[in-house]
């Protein structure tokens, strides 16, 4: 059937959309009112390639630069890092638990990741999670989600994170130079990038266990290619971590 030209998408010759577009300028000042509300970016991006466009170039990185402004701005301070094409990656960082699959060690069964509604994010917890000679990296990592009785796995905890300039950072110096092996099946639930275990590297200091209040052996985190991470710990029961916290 023939659309007629005054309706079709006045952005793309692919768009399914038959009535055209309101502006660019106009779906900012919308989604700014909705304060870049996440689900509606999430829907909008749906309707066609040209949402989808802006809401990769624009909605997302006004989304981040909202809820965690100071991070942002640390991130971006870099030239060499480029965040650019990856704010949707950062947005869901900053916003979802990725939960685990079956394979990772510490979990005997698959725990769904889920939306939440709020975290903290710090790089002085980051600075816990890099080996000593790494110190001088940036990262940042979110403060552990608990999911308390897990059976047999008692109570487990994930977090996550991101690397400033990752691509110039030591730790990726060190995986390459060590000879690091790509993981085989664990991909970033943020990028869809390969990543490494950074338990199989051997990079994972005791500072991150106290810093968790997790267990000595039971920790493990994935580095992925563009710098985002995520990892799984057991939890100490509180007292025990209390305990430990004071011993400090
Ligand atoms: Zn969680
Ligand atoms: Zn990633």
């Amino acid at each position: 059937m023939l659309i007629p030209k005054q309706y079709r998408c006045t952005h793309s010759a692919t768009c399914a959309c038959t009535r055209g577009h309101l502006s660019e300028d106009a779906i900012f000042l919308v989604f700014h009112h909705l304060n870049w509300n996440p689900r509606l970016i999430a829907k909008i991006s749906c309707v066609c390639k040209w949402f989808d466009d802006i809401a990769k170039r624009v909605l997302w990185k006004e989304f981040c630069r909202t809820r965690a402004p100071k991070m942002m701005l640390d991130l971006q301070s870099s030239g060499s890092h480029s965040v650019d094409g990856n704010w949707k990656a950062l947005a869901k960082l900053l916003i979802y638990c990725s939960g685990c699959s079956k394979r990772l060690m510490f979990s005997s069964r698959h725990i769904p990741g889920h939306f939440v509604y709020r975290t903290r994010f710090s790089k002085t917890s980051g600075r816990s999670f890099l080996v000593q000679q790494c110190r001088t990296d940036v990262l940042y990592v979110s403060d552990p989600c608990e999911h308390l009785d897990q059976g047999e796995d008692g109570d487990l905890g994930f977090f996550r994170g991101v690397f400033k300039s990752f691509s110039v950072s030591t730790v990726r110096k060190m995986l390459i130079d060590r000879g690091a092996k790509l993981h085989p099946t664990e991909i970033c639930p943020y990028c869809k990038a390969k990543t490494w275990s950074m338990l199989q590297a051997k990079m994972v200091p005791d500072s991150a266990c106290s810093r968790l209040g997790a267990y000595d052996d039971c920790i493990d985190y994935f580095v992925c290619l563009n710098g985002h991470m995520f990892g799984i710990c057991s939890l100490l029961p509180l007292s025990d971590s209390d305990e430990a916290s004071e011993r400090e």
